[in-house]
């Protein structure tokens, strides 16, 4: 697997949706300290690419700060039972992003014309369905890979025997079936290429207009 490469084609898929949605972004009310989607969060879903990304922008931090970020991802892989609505283990006190410069698509994806309530944030059908093409992208892009909640992806890349399979471009789903199963992670080559389209859900279901 060539990471370097790879790290590249998902930032494209990241900056050409950005552009796409540019025209109805300009309509978000999102503002700086709101943290709605951070904390009414169901799953805060990522590909395993994007958890290479984060993880070794975790192994940059100092050390301080890396083990209070585990702590609070051991904390979330215990609370996150299916269906469970805890707060993002990336979100700080102070309602900023800890991996903000890697978050995931999970998180680009989302912008409110509207104040966000308990329905969500609302955002433009067009976005949305922009949205989902470019997750069905990121997940041929990563076509030896898997999809889940964050902190189930990341404890999966925690794994030295499944972590050293990964990066060697090798797929074995049998090898990670229970810890899938358990934790509701999907294999992205069937979920990409077959129907229906991949559902990871955003953290805030909402309305569309
Ligand atoms: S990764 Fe950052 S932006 Fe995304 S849900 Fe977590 S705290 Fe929020």
């Amino acid at each position: 697997m060539h990471l370097t490469a790879l790290v590249k084609q998902l930032q494209d898929i990241y900056d050409d949706f950005e552009k796409a949605v540019s025209g109805y972004k300009a309509f978000a009310v999102c503002r700086a300290g709101c943290a709605f989607c951070c904390t009414t969060v169901g799953n805060v879903d990522i590909t395993t690419l994007e958890g290479m990304v984060i993880r070794n922008h975790l192994l940059t931090l100092p050390q301080k700060h890396r083990l209070r970020l585990k702590k609070a991802l051991d904390a979330n892989r215990r609370a996150k039972t299916p269906g469970a609505l805890v707060p993002c283990p990336f979100l700080a006190a102070d309602q900023t992003c800890a991996v903000y410069a890697v978050r995931p698509f999970s998180c680009r994806r989302l912008y409110s014309v509207k104040t966000c309530s308990a329905d969500g944030p609302v955002l433009h059908r067009e976005a949305a369905v922009l949205s989902e093409t470019a997750v069905a992208a990121l997940q041929r892009l990563d076509n030896t890979g898997y999809s889940g909640h964050i902190s189930h992806i990341l404890q999966l890349l925690d794994m030295p025997r499944f972590r050293k399979l990964y990066l060697s471009g090798g797929f074995d789903p049998p090898e990670i079936m229970e810890f899938g199963k358990a934790h509701g992670i999907v294999i992205n080559r069937f979920t990409a290429f077959g129907k229906p389209l991949p559902t990871i859900p955003t953290q805030c279901p909402g309305e569309t207009t």
